[in-house]
């Protein structure tokens, strides 16, 4: 069987290296805009949105036309690719179901740059700390910080945080079906006080981690304030910001990584709650019509939810379960927290805080985060023996 990941490293390009990188990306970002704004012209005029096929065209037209001669010195594959970026791009937002938004104008710096290399093979070389890249670039130099691992297919250059990173997208071997190590399962709980809790009782440690770095960014923020609007030291303010910034991802997608490993090593099915984070944001705002009720306590919950980056967690869990032969099973999280484990009596009143749970019908007390990992646990066990068969793992 196999499977795609995403490997990504620091990338050292020399000065000349990194301007024509600076280049590439203005292409991408050119083209990118130049076809989303022809598309939204035909939306316009009544028509439908043209496909890739249409789009490609258009490229050899603006090499021909004098203001948009400079694309000749751009990278073709990479420009084909961004077209085919924006057709996915529209094609998920005409999916029903998916409530993608339209696709975005790039804005230089805000938008992330990035180049594409396909057919990495073909085009590309990897040797020790170094890879060969087309477009002009030859031999760049990064940071391995970990083995490269499987067949590259792909790779991405691209800037964020202030310095250039590569992503090589590779594809792994995996047993075809492996059997888990372990027989045990379990059951989380994902929360705002703790990251998670488990179904045994064990509390993982959430944002306290970034707590430090927070205050840093808080400190560089303030300030920024004090600093002339786009004057030398305004902008080197700014840079010191997004470099922390990335300090924190960084630490925190270390941090979920030590987590959903160790998980997904100790238990061969997982199970978790169903949490979807743009319903979420959605019920907080509502609409104008009908204003979500608790607005700033869901608005509050998602920024949260979205800053301990419980969806990449389940990501990491889905596909380390998947190698290990293990499973992830998503639940629905309704009323988790106010069943009870014992005795399954369902009611608002067996949380009478936010940490304590007690049973109104068999007094049946215990930490509120562990009832609700138990009760995920069991939703787990009940939907897999519910329709007979093993459900597949969630993607
Ligand atoms: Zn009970």
């Amino acid at each position: 069987m196999k499977q795609m990941l995403g490997l990504k490293y620091r990338l050292n390009p020399t000065p000349q290296q990194a301007a024509r990188l600076r280049v590439l990306a203005g292409h991408s970002r050119f083209v990118w805009n130049q076809a989303l704004a022809e598309c939204l012209a035909a939306r316009e005029r009544g028509e439908r949105v043209p496909r890739y096929g249409t789009m490609a065209g258009w490229i050899t037209a603006w090499k021909r036309q004098d203001a948009t001669a400079f694309l000749t010195e751009a990278y073709t594959d990479n420009l084909q690719q961004k077209l085919r970026d924006l057709d996915t791009a529209w094609q998920r937002h005409f999916t029903p179901g998916l409530a993608a938004d339209a696709p975005r104008f790039k804005k230089k710096g805000k938008s992330r740059d990035a180049i594409r290399f396909v057919n990495f093979p073909k085009y590309c070389r990897l040797d020790h700390r170094r890879v060969k890249l087309p477009a002009g670039l030859g031999w760049v130099r990064f940071r391995q910080s970990r083995p490269v691992v499987g067949k590259i297919t792909s790779c991405t250059v691209g800037l964020d945080g202030g310095h250039w990173h590569i992503s090589f997208q590779v594809e792994i071997e995996v047993a075809e079906s492996p059997r888990h190590p372990a027989t045990s399962a379990v059951g989380l709980d994902m929360g705002v006080v703790h990251f998670a809790v488990d179904s045994n009782g064990t509390a993982y440690a959430g944002r306290n981690s970034f707590r430090q770095i927070e205050k840093r960014i808080a400190t560089a923020q303030r300030q920024l304030k004090h600093k002339v609007r786009f004057s030398q030291n305004w902008k080197k303010q700014k840079a010191r910001i997004t470099r922390l910034h990335q300090t924190a991802a960084n630490a925190r997608r270390d941090t979920l990584h030590k987590l959903s490993t160790a998980i997904s090593q100790n238990h061969a099915m997982v199970a978790v709650e169903d949490l979807r984070v743009r319903n979420m944001s959605a019920s907080a705002k509502g609409t104008l019509a009908t204003p979500g009720n608790r607005v700033k306590q869901k608005a509050g919950l998602n920024k949260a939810i979205l800053d301990q980056g419980w969806f990449e967690f389940r990501r990491q869990l889905g596909y380390k379960q998947t190698w290990r032969g293990g499973l992830l099973i998503a639940v629905p999280a309704r009323h988790t927290s106010q069943t009870c484990p014992e005795c399954g009596h369902v009611a608002a009143g067996n949380r009478p805080s936010r940490a304590t749970f007690r049973c109104q019908a068999c007094d049946h007390t215990a930490h509120a985060d562990v009832v609700g990992a138990r009760n995920v646990l069991a939703r787990a066990h009940e939907q897999l023996s519910g329709q007979g068969l093993p459900v597949a793992p969630v993607k």
